[in-house]
């Protein structure tokens, strides 16, 4: 068979040029001994999932730490997964996590284009050249064909696949290659597998350790019916012409890998390295599954930015899933800056990460607590910018104000900095009540209208802004006694029943009335924030409402 004019023919493509052109165009990259080369391949869905982020932090921390490069490669090849804009959202939904490229899709460098729907000369010319070495044909098999063939392997309890005797056309002749061409045939180019499936070879994983491979003996389609490649293919050309050294990508293509060490070998091509990380997992009751787009929220990265968690957190939590030993060294170096931390593949896990959200909560909550309360204004009021609702906007307009009521929530200056805030999202909400166009108190109180509204206005009578939190106390002190609430704890403990409350009871009504909440922080603090008149007039908005 004339196999060179087979592949003119099956691949009439003009841009191809000889091989030696690509090698030259591509050339192994100068590096510095033991820098990796490691890239990001999503699909353009625009959906970015936390697993991307812990994929691409992995792939990034190597490349960067080792003095290697950090790619981003575009895997358009599914046009019915495409979606308008999506690049742009993996570039600003990492960037914001701090994940920058050196090179690739919609940036500069050497090794592109980066998008795979731009490089289908490479595919041709490599495919081409699979066929004129008797390596690869072209399968005239319909979907009809191939699901014959399918059930007679589920009847027959065989494997299944286009493989051995079921690769139907792997042994056509040429006049009927060429007879099917006439009539106008669809065909894909497929593999011609040399693999043997009773042949099993040990691989090193560069996260799961050693692994036993089976050869591949699947005539898996190389090219498509349009020409497009499949993935397959595309990664074994696309990582040895970016020269790629070191392949982290999602466990679920550890499958496939055979298929791919063929195909480096037949393409002559040296094999990089891989590591195939695991999937984020999650305890959903007793069971423990992966996060799904579909029924998680927090899969997603708009998430995150959405609720407003500071992206160190995120980031620090996300190196705790992926590197065993990241707690214990941020445990000794309690200031150090994250990026600080040496990253070892070889700690990654080897089965699911355990995704939870307490924990990162607790992270988020520890970094809020680290935050000035300058710093924390100005990222709760880009928050609110861009995801918060015209009064939470509202509440960062005053610049003074706002970091006076952020400086008390946090309890910056104090002996103790309080852990309340994990998000923005949560932290407005949570500071919603120093502002009177959010204040919409409901009032519960565990005394009688009677009681309250005569402590309220008693209180109100005497009080003075000027008064220092020694005289303010006092004053509430006053109005406790005269209403019959002692001010003697101790005696309180002992016989309740002998008062009508305490003076915590009292102030706590105080509280109520001021803020709608019976759980705050220091309430002489807070009137002084609020200030006289709104102090006066929230005093008799409560009294007006008993
Ligand atoms: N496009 C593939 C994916 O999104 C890339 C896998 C890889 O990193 O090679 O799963």
């Amino acid at each position: 068979m004339d196999l060179n004019k087979l592949a003119e023919v099956l691949i009439p493509d003009e841009n191809v040029k000889p091989l030696s052109y690509y090698e030259e165009r591509y050339p192994e990259r100068t590096l510095e001994k033991g820098a990796e080369v490691t890239r990001l391949a999503p699909s353009p869905t625009g959906f970015m999932h936390i697993g991307n982020l812990y994929v691409a932090l992995a792939n990034e921390r190597i490349a960067h730490q080792s003095g290697g490069a950090f790619y981003l490669r575009i895997e358009d090849t599914d046009e019915k997964r495409k979606v308008e804009g999506a690049v742009e959202v993996i570039h600003s939904s990492l960037k914001y996590f701090g994940v920058e490229f050196d090179e690739g899709a919609d940036l500069c460098g050497e090794y592109g284009p980066y998008y795979q729907r731009q490089r289908a000369e490479v595919y041709h010319a490599y495919a081409k050249e699979l066929i004129r070495k008797g390596l690869a044909y072209p399968c005239f098999c319909g979907e009809e064909d191939l699901e014959k063939i399918r059930q007679h392997q589920t009847e027959n309890k065989l494997l299944p696949g286009y493989y051995g005797e079921f690769a139907r056309c792997r042994n056509l002749s040429e006049e009927e290659i060429y007879e099917n061409l006439k009539a106008g045939k669809p065909y894909v180019i497929r593999l011609r597998s040399q693999g043997d499936v009773e042949k099993k070879h040990t691989f090193r994983d560069a996260i799961k350790g050693e692994i036993t491979v089976t050869e591949n003996n699947q005539d898996v389609v190389i090219l498509k019916s349009d020409g497009i490649p499949t993935y397959h293919f595309a990664h074994a050309i696309d990582d040895h012409f970016m020269r790629t050294t070191l392949v982290i990508r999602g466990e679920e293509w550890l499958s496939s890998l055979p298929i791919h060490i063929e195909l480096f070998g037949v393409l002559g091509f040296k094999l990089p390295r891989y590591g195939h990380n695991c999937s984020i997992q999650k305890m959903d009751g007793e069971v423990r599954r992966k996060l799904s787009k579909r029924k998680d929220p927090e899969a997603s990265l708009t998430f995150y930015r959405e609720q407003g968690y500071h992206k160190k957190a995120v980031k620090t939590y996300m190196l705790t899933l992926l590197n065993s030993n990241f707690e214990e060294w941020q445990m000794k170096n309690p200031t150090a800056a994250i990026e600080d931390f040496k990253y070892s593949i070889g700690k990654m896990g080897k089965s699911g990460a355990l995704f939870d959200i307490v924990k990162l909560n607790d992270i988020s909550k520890s970094v809020f607590a680290t935050l000035s309360e300058r710093e924390a204004y100005e990222f709760l009021k880009a928050w609110a910018e861009e995801y918060g609702n015209e009064t939470q906007k509202g509440y960062y307009k005053d610049e003074e104000y706002a970091c006076k009521v952020l400086a008390l929530c946090m309890g910056v200056g104090g002996k103790k900095r309080r852990k309340d805030f994990y998000c923005a999202a949560q932290a407005t909400e949570f500071i919603s009540y120093f502002f009177d166009e959010s204040f919409a108190p409901t009032y519960e109180y565990r005394f009688d209208r009677a009681t309250v509204k005569s402590i309220l206005q008693a209180f109100k009578q005497q009080y003075s802004y000027a008064d220092d939190m020694q005289t303010w106390f006092e004053k509430v002190k006053a109005v406790a006694t005269a209403h019959g609430f002692t001010t003697d704890m101790k005696a309180y403990k002992a016989d309740p029943t002998a008062y009508a409350g305490s003076v915590a009871d009292v102030a706590e009504i105080l509280r109520i009335a001021t803020t709608g909440l019976a759980n705050t922080p220091d309430l002489w603090t807070i009137m002084q924030i609020l200030g006289e008149e709104r102090t006066l007039a929230r005093l008799e908005k409560a009294i007006d409402s008993l």
